[in-house]
């Protein structure tokens, strides 16, 4: 199936009106990405700097807009590049990455809208904060002046049943909850970013209202 028409299964199976589509372009050319916003995406996912910076010239050399999103882990270095491009960015999972992050957008006088990653099923292998330190790392980003925190984000274990990780998604919609409720000053808490090709289905019964979907649009990567 072509681009488009995978895009046109997924939108008939989530209604867009409450569920953001993010369509994941990492390894992914250029104009791959061109025939998916020419096919209704209007934010794209990049978990390395460096690939976002190489496309983001050629996406609006071909006249096009669309947010960029990043998904991947983001390394104190590399924030500076990040910044200027981000609209969203989605794995924060520390203090003193969230402090560079102000200073950067300070300078900027940009507001970074950023989210926090939960390593929810605590394997060592991924990044993210531990389920119990993403609260208080919600307390130290609302102090921030140039970061304003819009929800979480967790990247479930891949198991060939979605049905598996179902609790997962459970959990961080729990959390996300208590999140709302403690209605810190100075964030935006809208965002729950859970849900991939093989499992956004179970996300959004769960409570997702955003989902990173890669192979389900492009096909298998290289
Ligand atoms: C690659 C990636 C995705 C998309 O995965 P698919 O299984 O291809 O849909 C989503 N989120 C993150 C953080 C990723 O790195």
């Amino acid at each position: 199936m072509s681009i488009a028409q995978n895009i046109a299964e997924i939108t008939t199976k989530i209604d867009t009106s409450k569920v953001k589509l993010v369509a994941v372009t990492k390894n992914n050319s250029v104009s791959s990405m061109i025939e998916a916003i020419a096919a209704g995406i209007t934010a794209v996912g990049e978990n390395r700097v460096q690939e976002m910076l190489s496309k983001h010239p050629d996406i609006q050399a071909a006249g096009l807009t669309t947010e960029w999103h990043l998904i991947g882990h983001l390394q104190t270095n590399k924030v500076r590049q990040a910044v200027p491009l981000a609209d969203l960015i989605h794995s924060i999972d520390s203090e003193h990455l969230a402090v560079e992050i102000d200073k950067v957008a300070a300078k900027l006088g940009k507001c970074q809208d950023v989210l926090i990653q939960v390593n929810i099923a605590d394997e060592e292998s991924k990044f993210g904060t531990e389920i119990g330190q993403a609260l208080p790392l919600a307390k130290c980003i609302s102090q921030l002046e140039h970061v304003r925190l819009c929800g979480l984000m967790t990247i479930a274990p891949y198991c060939e049943n979605p049905e598996t990780v179902r609790p997962v998604f459970k959990e961080l919609y729990q959390l996300y909850s208590e999140l709302k409720g403690l209605n810190l000053a100075h964030t935006d808490i809208r965002w729950l970013s859970m849900g991939m090709t093989n499992d956004y289905m179970v996300a959004i019964e769960e409570g997702a209202n955003l989902v990173r979907i890669g192979t389900g649009i492009f096909g298998s990567r290289q």
